[in-house]
């Protein structure tokens, strides 16, 4: 099991400053890449913000926010700041081109024994791993949002995942404080494989008039004991997410039961994405 002490995280958007943010807290040194600066400095922004709440709470000292932060060294060239790095965890734009070129980036500038990890929801580690010459060191590590809170990672091993790679990055999600658990790589993995289809479910149940958005997720809340209704985390997540994750079950798993609901579809294509929007199944 190697020895993590320097971590490259790539893409400072909603999920890489999460990340950017529990890995400085946990100690260990983080380069934060985008292409964008503006995005570096919205994130380095966001992360004092948080770290200050946590403060207030007494999660942490205080004292500690300036240290935690000099942990963090933003940068917008990917190549030297991979070329130290023991991890890499690539969180970027969901595209399988923007993750291909920074994984060939990686797989050229980084040393050979460093992990290549990515924070995908939906594309195949698999696939990504086949776009470097190392795709034993390439595996997923699905972090939730808010990264600060959320305790699970899923630990995604791919076709040629080897146990020393797996290994260190299970250990790894440990030390960030989650609990990781192991899936192995199939649409989806188990979160939005069990996720969505419940989510594209409400919204038939909207459509065919079952009962109002409302009453929906207040069944899921009251009687499952959801803290939050399918209809109102539809919203939460963006539909065009949604849409873009039930779109990779239909594909990967090639079964109708997972085709996306009309309804879903008529809401993307009329800008209705949820809380980003203003609007989705609520108001915002
Ligand atoms: P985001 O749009 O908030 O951030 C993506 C960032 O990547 C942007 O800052 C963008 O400038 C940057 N970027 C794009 N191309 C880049 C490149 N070539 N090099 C470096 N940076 C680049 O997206 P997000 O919601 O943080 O999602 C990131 C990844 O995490 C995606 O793969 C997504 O599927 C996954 N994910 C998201 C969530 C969530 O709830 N948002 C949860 C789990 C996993």
């Amino acid at each position: 099991m190697a020895d993590i002490q320097k971590i490259v995280v790539i893409g400072a958007g909603t999920m890489g400053n999460g990340i950017a943010h529990v890995a400085a807290q946990c100690g260990y040194a983080v380069t934060l890449v985008d292409v964008a600066q503006e995005q570096l400095d919205r994130a380095l922004a966001t992360i004092r913000a948080n770290l200050e709440r946590q403060a207030k709470k007494g999660a942490i000292a205080e004292g500690d926010i300036s240290s935690i932060l000099a942990r963090i060294t933003p940068a917008t060239d990917l190549a030297p700041a991979a070329a130290s790095a023991d991890i890499a965890i690539e969180a970027a734009s969901e595209n399988f081109d923007v993750k291909r070129s920074i994984f060939e980036t990686l797989d050229n500038a980084a040393p050979p024994h460093c992990v290549l990890a990515s924070n995908t929801s939906s594309i195949s580690i698999t696939a990504i791993a086949a776009t470097t010459t190392r795709a034993d060191r390439v595996i997923g590590m699905h972090f939730f949002n808010p990264v600060p809170v959320m305790k699970l990672c899923e630990i995604v091993r791919g076709q040629s995942t080897s146990d020393e790679t797996y290994a260190t990055t299970f250990a790894l999600a440990q030390a960030l404080g989650k609990t990781p658990v192991t899936v192995q790589d199939y649409p989806g993995f188990v979160s939005n494989r069990i996720l969505m289809p419940m989510i594209n479910e409400a919204i038939y149940c909207l459509m065919e008039g079952v009962a109002s958005a409302e009453d929906i997720d207040t069944v899921m809340k009251l009687g499952m004991n959801h803290p939050m209704g399918p209809l109102q985390l539809a919203d939460f997540i963006g539909l065009d997410v949604c849409l873009a994750i039930m779109e990779v079950l239909h594909e990967g798993l090639g079964d109708d039961k997972y085709r996306p609901c009309p309804l879903l579809r008529r809401m993307v294509a009329a800008g209705l994405l949820g809380r980003k929007t203003g609007r989705g199944f609520y108001s915002y």
